[in-house]
């Protein structure tokens, strides 16, 4: 079985969660067998290898699970993007719409410097806002976003579109 077979096929669905109407991707498998995480992370970072990249931004929480992985494989450094009042420092926020109400996610003013190379990665993108609101505050803080690599997205719900110009780089699409 290829790697991305192997990874679709141990992606578990669970129906109605957190609430009534969503099928939940859980990458729990993924994350639990050595084969699979390590498979995950070489094909997340397949996708940048005609990229250069400083630093790798991780969304709260699934995120950091596989962006520091990347970072650690791309020898980058690693910046968490962490939903508000977790981070220490001095902060950037951006609110963004969630399907109930808004989420507001932050990052320190200082985790990234101007004209640097950043590769987001997350787990899943939907709708697109999660990542949309990452992508403002890099750019915001005057970085270079190279790409937004994902290991899985949901094209039915038309997120990539929402991310132009950005690259959106994904391993398994349903
Ligand atoms: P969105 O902002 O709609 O693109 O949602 C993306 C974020 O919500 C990601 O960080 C995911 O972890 C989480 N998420 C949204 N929908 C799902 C789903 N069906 N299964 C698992 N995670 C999801």
């Amino acid at each position: 079985m290829t790697p991305h077979l192997a990874l679709r096929a141990a992606v578990r669905d669970v129906i109605d969660f957190p609430k009534p109407g969503i099928v939940f991707k859980d990458i729990t498998p993924i994350l639990a067998n050595a084969t699979l995480f390590h498979d995950s992370i070489s094909l997340l970072c397949d996708f940048t290898r005609h990229l250069k990249i400083d630093k790798v931004a991780g969304i709260d929480a699934r995120g950091f699970i596989f962006a520091a992985a990347v970072a650690d494989r791309l020898g980058a450094g690693f910046v968490p993007i962490r939903k508000k009042g977790k981070l220490p420092w001095k902060t950037r926020e951006n609110s963004y719409a969630l399907e109930y109400g808004d989420a507001i996610i932050e990052i320190h003013e200082d985790a990234v410097q101007a004209g640097e190379s950043i590769l987001l990665v997350d787990d899943l993108i939907a709708t697109g806002g999660t990542a949309v609101a990452a992508a403002q505050l890099l750019t915001g803080l005057g970085a270079k976003l190279v790409g937004i690599s994902v290991l899985i997205e949901l094209s039915f719900l038309g997120g990539r579109s929402k991310l132009t110009p950005h690259p959106v780089y994904t391993v398994l699409t349903y």
